[in-house]
């Protein structure tokens, strides 16, 4: 029997931070659905005031999710189209809508995924590590041991490591980084298409000292990708160029915030990251 008098379900990435990153494509389909689901209506509400949309929305979670599964499938069987949207980025990647996928597929309905931002596709395509293999972990465990333990078990994995982590425990986890998964290199994305938006390279010791040195960089939302345990291709010639070129200014006698300025204007990036990098150089001499 044809689907085709069947409604379509549209997985719609949305912006990760910076509003222009919705396609054109995402913003009709939006305009176009009988209603969307949305991880929090009023988040998503406010991006569909940015669109000048009025579209009717559902909540989404992960506590009312299998209950929607029923409701959303009567309305493609209407007929209906309907979108699915989470607060940020793409569906099903560490936010819901995974059940209602798996259902509606194993009822053959019409799915049609609407491509954009992803938090960890847009930091590793900017981080310099290996991304020809990478192992995406998500979040790691709240609670210190599970951490622990999830961490130990990656300490052979050669592919690139990328995890999710929030503000309230991106030390915790670099600290846990460097313990589990000893001297590596480790970039972590920050605040990414946002205002704030920063990439630390180094190893997960001397980020933490970043971070002593400059609270900010402890703040906003994070990336992080860890170098597998097998280093492939060359050391990472442009950081030890970086720190090169602050040691040399540092034993020539320059300052610590002349250092930073020049290193900067040299390499690019930000004065005051380069500034806690001088620092940390300079009190670990
Ligand atoms: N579905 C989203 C995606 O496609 O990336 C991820 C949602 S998950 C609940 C939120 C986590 O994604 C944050 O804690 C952070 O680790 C990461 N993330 C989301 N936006 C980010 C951004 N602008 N910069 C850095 N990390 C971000």
């Amino acid at each position: 029997m044809s689907n085709s008098h069947l409604g379509t379900l549209y997985v719609v990435a949305t912006p990760i931070g910076n509003l222009e990153d919705l396609s054109p494509r995402a913003a009709r389909v939006l305009g176009e659905v009988a209603v969307v689901a949305a991880e929090d209506t009023r988040h998503t509400s406010r991006l569909l005031r940015h669109l000048g949309l009025s579209v009717p929305m559902l909540s989404l979670h992960e506590h009312n999710e299998a209950a929607r599964v029923e409701q959303l499938d009567q309305r493609l069987l209407r007929g209906e189209n309907v979108a699915l949207v989470s607060d940020a980025g793409t569906p099903l990647i560490s936010d819901p809508g995974f059940v209602l996928v798996r259902e509606l597929r194993a009822r053959q309905r019409r799915i049609v995924p609407l491509p954009g931002a992803c938090a960890l596709v847009t930091a590793l395509s900017a981080a310099g590590l290996p991304t020809d293999r990478f192992l995406f972990q998500g979040f790691l465990p709240a609670k210190a041991g599970a951490r622990r333990q999830r961490l130990e078990a990656l300490e052979l994995r050669e592919e690139t490591l990328v995890f999710y982590e929030s503000p309230h425990r991106i030390r915790d986890t670099l600290q846990e980084i460097a313990t589990s998964l000893g001297e590596r290199r480790v970039v972590l994305a920050r605040e990414l298409t946002k205002t704030f938006e920063t990439f630390l390279d180094g190893t997960a010791g001397f980020l933490l000292e970043l971070m002593a040195a400059d609270p900010d960089q402890a703040r906003g939302e994070f990336v992080i990708m860890v170098e597998g345990a097998v280093v492939r291709g060359s050391v990472d010639a442009a950081s030890l160029e970086a720190n090169a070129l602050l040691e040399a200014l540092l034993d020539e006698g320059v300052g610590v915030k002349q250092a930073a300025a020049v290193a900067a204007r040299l390499m690019g990036g930000a004065k005051k990251t380069w500034y806690a990098q001088a620092q940390t150089l300079k009190e670990t001499r």
